[in-house]
């Protein structure tokens, strides 16, 4: 049998994970989901690497919060398309603190047109925040988290648009997409190590990147009938956070309304 099969990591996870001030980072939390995410991690005991791209004011608030709910944070600002950015205050993030519980890669954006009218910007911006920030984030991390031999979680933001296609987002569609393959693939990868890996696909969610959105066309697709709130999507994330979700990997949670 070959020595990484030895490891007896997979066995059920007998740490108390969830309640002993792990830290957790969550990218482009200074606002909409990943912001709600960070003050929900929080409330259930976890300790925050927060990030922004820009926002950094936005961040130290969500921090103060932090601090009033009893928990800990630090902020990093890096693009994540940025892979030697990332990578730089990444590695030396871990190397003064230590490796982190989880990461949930949460930043991103859209730039929607038509296909005709789509741009190359528009398309390589996209790609490059959605698509390549997951790995510029996730890469320098990966063995870190293995190096713990300890439970770990890396949540993906995909999206309804990357499980059904959306009109509009042939960039957005592809970029996540491709995160739900990413994830199912390093899912395999890290199982042994009991690190689950796992895509929340949420559907048309209040926040700033919906506020142009055409909302009386947009509830005729949604069963449902109303846009989801950022505290719906994190309330998911979450669980996938906690021990109870110890044996949930290589899945796409989606946060929808019924939507598909
Ligand atoms: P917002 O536009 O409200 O917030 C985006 C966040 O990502 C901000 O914190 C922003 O930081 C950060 N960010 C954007 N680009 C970069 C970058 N290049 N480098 C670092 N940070 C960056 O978005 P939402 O909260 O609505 O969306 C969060 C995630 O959920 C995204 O991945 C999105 O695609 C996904 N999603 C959203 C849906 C929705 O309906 N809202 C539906 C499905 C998926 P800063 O404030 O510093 O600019």
């Amino acid at each position: 049998m070959p020595s990484s099969d030895a490891i007896p990591d997979s066995s059920p996870d007998a740490s108390p994970v969830t309640h002993s001030r792990e830290w957790i980072l969550v990218t482009g939390s200074s606002r909409g989901i990943g912001r709600a995410i960070a003050l929900r991690l929080a409330r259930d005991g976890y300790n925050l690497v927060l990030h922004c791209r820009s926002r950094r004011d936005a961040a130290e608030e969500v921090a103060r919060e932090i601090t009033t709910l009893g928990g800990e944070s630090r902020i990093l600002c890096f693009d994540v398309a940025d892979r030697a950015a990332a990578k730089l205050a990444l590695e030396s993030d871990i190397e003064t603190h230590g490796c982190y519980y989880g990461v949930i890669c949460n930043a991103g954006i859209h730039a929607d047109n038509a296909f005709p009218a789509l741009t190359d910007e528009d398309w390589d911006n996209v790609i490059r925040t959605n698509l390549d920030g997951f790995y510029n984030v996730v890469k320098p991390l990966a063995m870190p988290l293995v190096r713990r031999r300890k439970p770990g979680r890396i949540i993906v933001m995909s999206s309804v648009s990357g499980m059904m296609g959306n009109r509009g987002q042939v960039n957005y569609s592809a970029a996540k997409a491709g995160l739900i393959g990413a994830v199912k693939a390093l899912a395999v990868e890290l199982a042994k190590r009991r690190i689950t890996v796992n895509a929340v696909a949420p559907g048309v969610i209040n926040t700033e990147m919906t506020d142009g959105v055409e909302m009386e066309e947009a509830l005729k697709m949604i069963p449902m009938r109303r846009a989801g709130e950022a505290e719906e999507v994190a309330a998911t994330v979450a669980f996938l956070c906690s021990k109870d979700a110890g044996y949930i990997t290589r899945q796409t949670i989606a946060v929808n309304g019924g939507m598909f």
